[in-house]
């Protein structure tokens, strides 16, 4: 039996419900903050990620889903959002063709060879929100505060840890104190993070292998090792987040997986049902456009697991829709059924027909498993009458309408629907 990839889910019915439901809640919001709506190719050129998320990275070095096309171009599926959305900007010009600042937001699938488990799988999804051409440490306030006002909306309880990592003048200096540190304790490190002492140190700090943190206190810090740009930065970024009711955690410890953040980077901590505690994680990363040949601009941005949310949304935040179903008992009612099927189209209420004629037991028991609010009969006394028998499968109630009073079954349902959605 040919079964799904690994790591890579199906989703249908309540679940797949849910999901559009979800989407489409997380649209409003961004929109509404004024981001438009980005679409690039699952696949780019594997240059990019590895200049854009960094060949030091777990992300190109381990995680990468890629292939060589016929003519032997080397793809990859794309990890994650931000690099094909700079090599996009900087493509069609945004930085002179659209507003500065430019704001975007993205929501699709993104692929990981990881190794699967809740909360982790290979083809996973993200919204992703970046702003382009601004530098002030109250946008990244304002991009921390929406993905707050996503997780607020879906009413999940998280913590927001912040930390700077510096920039191009005070980042060297503190990396070769994190190197000097760390190659004395070379015995206590997993073999990834001993190779990386030189090539990415700040790696060390939040590897998951090497367990380091009782080592924590004495490591230093890059908050103690800002230059006065980067601290003044990181002052104003927490007044900013305080003004906005976000109330951050200092966590020197962040440093984000992939190699282009500068100054701010954050992470969004919730309790996701699994291991896998983190729900978004974003920064600042204003050397990413000019190091993939653009014009030198400011970037900030955030990327939110859609999994890890999805998990975390609240059983009874949304109700499935009332569904209507036609049924019929006999072939010769099988005709007013198709008319009743088409007149229903046109109005705002989800309606079902089932063609295939059986008994009225049986009709009953399928409407009953499929949770259908009121079915409509259509038998051999409806058929020779012009009339359908509609039954409310709550109560039980029955009533008998002409074929043709369509308006007034559609309102009894619409206020059926009505006085169901204001009950819950
Ligand atoms: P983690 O530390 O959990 O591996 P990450 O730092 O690799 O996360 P990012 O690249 O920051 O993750 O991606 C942003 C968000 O996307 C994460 O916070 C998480 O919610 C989600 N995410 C990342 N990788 C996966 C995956 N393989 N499966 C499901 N969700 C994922
Ligand atoms: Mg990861």
């Amino acid at each position: 039996m040919i079964k799904a990839v690994k790591g890579m889910n199906d989703l249908y019915g309540k679940d797949a419900y849910r999901w559009g439901r979800m989407e489409e809640d997380i649209k409003m919001i961004v929109q509404t903050a004024n981001y438009t709506e980005f679409r690039t190719p699952i696949v780019e050129e594997i240059a990019l990620f590895k200049r854009g998320v960094g060949e030091t990275t777990d992300v190109v070095q381990k995680e990468m889903y890629d292939f060589l096309d016929k003519k032997g171009r080397h793809i990859a599926m794309r990890p994650e959002g931000t690099a094909s959305v700079v090599r996009a900007f900087i493509e069609h010009g945004i930085s002179v063709n659209e507003p500065s600042p430019f704001k975007l937001f993205y929501i699709g699938p993104f692929f990981r060879y990881e190794k699967p488990q809740k909360g982790r799988y290979r083809q996973f999804h993200q919204l992703g929100i970046e702003i382009f051409g601004d530098d002030t440490p109250q946008m990244d306030a304002e991009m921390i505060f929406t993905a707050c006002r996503v997780l607020d909306h879906f009413k999940i309880d998280y913590e927001v840890h912040i930390n700077s990592i510096g920039c191009n003048e005070c980042r060297p200096v503190y990396k070769e104190k994190l190197i000097e540190y760390f190659s004395s304790k070379k015995d206590k490190l997993c073999e990834d993070c001993c190779k990386r002492i030189k090539t990415n140190p700040l790696r060390l700090l939040d590897c998951k292998s090497c367990n380091m943190k009782m080592e924590y206190q004495k490591v230093p810090v890059m908050i103690d090792h800002l230059c006065g740009v980067c601290s003044d930065h990181f002052e104003k970024l927490k007044k900013s987040l305080r003004i906005f009711h976000v109330d951050p955690v200092i966590d020197p410890y962040i440093v984000r997986g992939l190699d282009y953040y500068t100054r701010t980077a954050f992470e969004i901590v919730a309790d996701t049902g699994g291991s896998q505690n983190a729900v978004a994680g974003g920064g600042r990363y204003d050397n990413l456009v000019s190091d993939i040949g653009g014009p030198d601009t400011p970037a900030t941005g955030f990327a939110m697991g859609l999994e890890r949310l999805f998990d975390m949304v609240p059983e009874d935040f949304y109700q499935t829709p009332m569904v209507f179903a036609g049924y019929v008992l006999c072939e010769e009612a099988v005709d007013d059924l198709v008319h009743f099927a088409k007149h229903m189209s046109h109005h705002p209420v989800t309606f079902f027909a089932d063609y295939r004629p059986k008994k009225i037991k049986k009709a009953l028991q399928k409407a009953d498993k499929a949770q259908i609010s009121f079915v409509f009969i259509f038998g051999e006394n409806e058929a020779k009458n012009k009339t359908v028998l509609m039954k409310n499968m709550t109560t039980g109630e029955q009533k008998t309408y002409g074929q043709h009073e369509v308006m007034l079954i559609v309102r009894e349902l619409m206020d059926a629907s009505a006085e169901f959605y204001s009950k819950k």
